[in-house]
């Protein structure tokens, strides 16, 4: 049987036929039809409008009693579709100058968009999303094909795909979705973040898979191991299906641990907290065993659909979760945009290094108003429950500065209003760029709390784009580098007697958690399917060990002794 390898990013085994899923992009035809043609291409033009019509009514019809307020949102569309003045004019440029329809249609749809993004009032610029929306439809349903989305899937699929962004993983069908296989991607992408909260196995970085799998081809995706098998017998199939129900054997009996409370045997408690991007029902099931919300990555809010989301809006999730949580931390962690995080609601300019551009916290202050409507909701849901709110990707003390006038702009504002919001939020950092890391000692002191994004310190300290699969293995969490670092960064909060714990993918990995806990940190926030195995670690590894191992780690040499060392010291429990 053939395998091929892959980054078992979120571990698990699924086997099933595989859905090869490529987003439609579109070249229109070029040259003129012949006068001839331009009744047949008419026709069809409106056979590819009647299909548009139909795929708009059957979502419609799906969310009707699932979500009717996405169901509005593909009325809308049906509206744009159906707009007297652009049919006018693209049966205008099919009939009397002869382009071809696709043609007629990117340029008629594409030159309203223009004009769209161009007006000053935001709920108008909004639009031209609908219109991007609607004219690929339309296109891809003149090009004769089929939808592929993987939020209703028909049946249990196996994902294939160049690459998927964070809003197609976010907004899948969970049910159905039985692996996930990319070419690109690393472990702390966030397409694998948001895999493994959803606890489906995904294999990432498997080079040319597009290329060689069929349509409904049976493959064995084997994410422990790391191992894609493509054309597998049936025994194989057998062999692997019984290895699957192992698996999720192994993985009920770690799950004990979710209960248990987090302390060490030498007595030191751990706070362990959630993740969480879209507060699904499933999201805050959380809430019955872990200490609160370390990170609320709120930017999911904002993704996979038309329009930024209210103030409204988004006060009434914030306000859902911190009822939730009754009281214990929830961080929401302001809009972290750019990088491979992109909105349909908002155009953004395309960049060299969008890691390194206007991303995050930038981007904020560079849209103040919707920044403001972000602080704005969360402030008013601040007194549901306990909200810490922190920024994401601040360089500087100057950033820092900023990102507070902001909030207390919006604070006035409110008072100003006689809108009532909490005194006692806590204001921290995410410590994601080693700049401010270094800074440790000034920022404890201008900050109540800061958490360490491991996935992207690690990025910027090892320039390593998190990313790119051709430079991943000099994307080391293990580098000793990283552990000095931390330890640096931490010393200053904890004697200032201030907050500071990992919210990064080390927080939730029991070998890094181990010398986290060894630095001295004593808050980590993980994905759901790392809890019980964090709660094992910590309820057998006393503090006094975990300062030793932290001490040995942070002299040793090369990340893949660090590695070997933590999983020899770590064994029984792991
Ligand atoms: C991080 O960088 O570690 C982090 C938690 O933020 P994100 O993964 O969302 O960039
Ligand atoms: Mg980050």
């Amino acid at each position: 049987m053939t395998s091929l390898q892959g980054n078992p990013v979120s571990n698990g085994i699924g086997v099933g036929p595989v859905i090869i899923y490529e987003p439609f992009s579109w070249e229109t035809s070029q040259g003129e039809i012949s006068p001839d043609e331009t009744e047949d291409m008419v026709l069809r033009y409106q056979q590819a409008k009647q299909k548009a019509k139909k795929e708009l009514e059957r979502m419609i019809e799906a969310f009707s009693t699932t979500d009717p307020e996405k169901g509005k949102i593909f009325t809308a569309h049906l509206d744009v579709l159906f707009d007297e003045v652009m049919e006018e004019e693209i049966l205008g440029l099919i009939q009397d100058d002869l382009t071809p329809p696709d043609r007629a249609v990117d340029e008629i749809y594409g030159a309203y968009i223009h004009l769209l993004e161009k007006t000053k009032d935001p709920l108008i610029r909004e639009r031209a999303a609908d219109l991007r929306d609607v004219r690929s439809r339309l296109l891809r349903c003149w090009a004769g094909k089929e939808e592929k989305n993987l939020s209703s899937l028909p049946k249990p699929v196996v994902v294939v795909a160049k690459d998927l962004f964070p809003s197609d993983t976010a907004t899948l069908d969970r049910e159905k979705v039985l692996a996930i296989v990319t070419e690109v991607g690393g472990a702390t992408s966030h397409s694998a973040i948001i895999a493994r909260s959803f606890e489906i196995p995904a294999l990432l970085g498997v080079a040319g898979i597009t290329e060689r799998l069929q349509e409904d081809q049976t493959v064995i995706v084997d994410a422990v191991e790391g191992r894609l098998y493509c054309d597998p017998t049936p025994q194989e199939i057998e062999q692997y299906s019984r290895r699957r129900e192992e698996y999720l054997l192994h993985m009920s009996q770690v799950k004990k641990y979710l209960n248990v409370e987090p302390v060490t045997p030498d007595g030191r408690r751990i706070e362990v907290e959630l993740n969480i991007a879209c507060a699904t029902p499933q999201e805050l099931a959380g809430a019955a065993y872990t200490d609160g919300v370390g990170l609320f990555r709120t930017e999911f809010l904002y993704m996979g659909r038309d329009r930024l989301p209210t103030e409204e809006e988004q006060f009434q999730v914030y306000r859902k979760v911190l009822e939730a949580f009754q009281g214990r931390p929830v961080t929401l962690r302001t809009l972290d945009i750019g990088g491979d995080k992109k909105l349909d609601c908002l155009a953004l300019p395309k960049e060299e290094n969008p890691f390194l551009g206007n991303r995050a916290l930038r981007l904020c202050l560079s849209h103040p108003q919707m920044f403001k409507t972000q602080l704005r909701a969360a402030l008013r849901a601040s007194v549901y429950g306990n909200l810490w709110m922190m920024f994401p990707m601040v360089s500087s003390m100057e950033d820092i500065h900023q990102a507070k006038a902001a909030v207390q702009e919006a604070k006035n504002e409110l008072e100003m209003e006689g809108i009532p919001y909490s005194e006692d939020m806590k204001l921290g950092v995410m410590i994601e760029i080693p700049a401010i890391a270094l800074m440790a000692d000034q920022i404890a002191k201008e900050v109540d709390f800061a958490s360490i994004g491991s996935n992207d310190l690690c990025q910027y300290l090892t320039a390593t784009d998190r990313m790119n699969p051709a430079v991943a293995e000099y994307y080391r969490s293990f580098h000793p580098a990283m552990f000095r670092l931390i330890g640096y960064a931490a010393q200053p909060f904890l004697s200032e007697g201030k907050e500071i714990g990992v919210c990064g993918e080390m927080g939730g990995d029991p070998l890094s958690a181990a010398v986290l806990i060894g630095l001295g940190i004593t808050r980590l926030s993980m994905g759901a399917s790392s809890v019980p195995h964090i709660k094992k670690l910590i309820t057998g590894l006393s503090y006094e060990r975990a300062k030793e191992i932290a001490q040995k780690v942070q002299h040793t040499a090369l990340a893949q002794d660090v590695r070997r060392l933590l999983q020899e010291e770590l064994q029984q429990l792991l």
